[in-house]
């Protein structure tokens, strides 16, 4: 409709606009029901219908196998950078880390309170623009996960591979909050994926994880209940009140992800639309730059910067009252930043970089 904007930002994020009718419509009485998804019980049939759907269509958009449980959590993914450590490790246990952004930094330093992390990489001196060559890492004997940020939302790298965990019985662990279902990934090379909703799939409120069976009922015993994967997979997500109409909303979004084509059409449209913006950075003769590596530069999050900083300004509020809102980069990295998540239509991204090349020649 044409009173929404163009919403660039992070997350929470722009959300298909047929999801958000859809929602509208279902709101005051879903399905006959009477009542809200918000006003249901979620142990009445209503709910476990929607949050069963909701998991069978998540299962066929990212192929998961069947020795993986799927769980929605809350706490946000921030809560899983305690819980991973908590569930997979002894207090003893090494485990690695590769620190390519703001994002894995954080997962890093919270995993030292629950066992022994060890940063094997980091991109820090390089102000977080590439993804280290796999065969170069020094990974630790014996670690129990090596764990990655698979998209750095601040930054804007992303792994277009995956490293394999060295050590026999050792998991790959992601991160994938900012870029998940924005293309295929293949579960089984992980041994736990997780996403907090709010960028690709859904409002903040829900976390999602994916996590091989076999990981889990192993935690700590101080581990608390909320953070217990064995407790979420005995109880179908539902030991507590789970955030039902989040869950809800996660449903809609993986159904208009299915009936797109699934996830390789919508990695191409991601592939599309990302191209059209990094183009048009790299085509401005310098007046626009993005620092990022080329061949990680992340297909959901695009930073750049103008080669006149004092004119950012001035390009944000000019974006913004064409009704492109959100550019500004992360407060620690300064600069531009378009987010430009699944639910980003590619008119959002043609308006976006022909506002750039006409603020380019007013200003260079
Ligand atoms: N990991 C990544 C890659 C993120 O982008 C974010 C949020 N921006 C988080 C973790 C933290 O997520 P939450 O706010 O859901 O705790």
């Amino acid at each position: 409709a044409s009173d929404r904007v163009f919403n660039f930002a992070a997350g929470p994020a722009t959300l298909p606009e047929n999801v958000l009718l859809k929602a509208q419509s279902e709101l005051y009485n879903w399905r006959g029901s009477g009542m809200s998804v918000m006003e249901m019980s979620h142990r009445g049939k209503e709910f476990l219908s929607i949050i069963q759907k909701a998991e069978s269509d998540l299962r066929s958009l990212l192929n998961i196998p069947s020795e993986y449980s799927v769980l929605f959590l809350q706490g946000g993914a921030t809560t899983q950078f305690a819980s991973i450590p908590l569930n997979l490790c002894k207090p003893d246990d090494a485990v690695d880390y590769v620190v390519t952004g703001s994002w894995s930094d954080k997962a890093f330093k919270e995993a030292a309170k629950y066992c022994k992390p060890k940063s094997i990489w980091s991109g820090k001196s390089d102000k977080y623009t590439n993804i280290p060559a796999f065969e170069t890492l020094d990974q630790t004997p014996h670690a129990k996960y090596l764990h990655i940020c698979a998209n750095e939302t601040i930054h804007g790298v992303e792994f277009k591979d995956y490293p394999k965990p060295a050590a026999e019985n050792e998991v790959l662990i992601a991160d994938m909050s900012s870029n998940f279902c924005s293309k295929p990934v293949d579960v089984s090379k992980f041994g736990l994926i997780y996403a907090g909703a709010q960028k690709n799939v859904g409002p903040s409120g829900v976390t999602i994880a994916i996590i091989r069976s076999d990981l889990i009922g192993n935690c700590q015993p101080v581990t608390p209940v909320m953070l217990d994967y064995k407790i979420h997979a005995d109880n179908d997500s539902l030991y507590n009140t789970p955030p039902c109409y989040g869950i809800y909303m996660c449903g809609l979004v993986f159904e208009d992800l299915l009936a797109q084509g699934g996830l390789n059409e919508v990695e191409q449209k991601n592939l599309n639309k990302a191209g059209i913006l990094y183009d048009a950075i790299d085509g401005s003769k310098g007046f626009y730059r993005c620092p990022v590596e080329k061949s990680v530069r992340s297909l959901m999050n695009v930073p750049f910067t103008l080669a006149k900083p004092e004119l950012e300004a001035e390009f944000i509020k000019e974006a913004a009252k064409e009704k492109m809102v959100q550019l500004k980069g992360h407060r620690s990295v300064g600069g531009m930043r378009a987010s430009i998540y699944n639910a980003m239509p590619l008119a959002g991204v043609e308006k976006l970089v022909a506002f750039m090349a006409d603020f380019q020649a007013r200003h260079d």
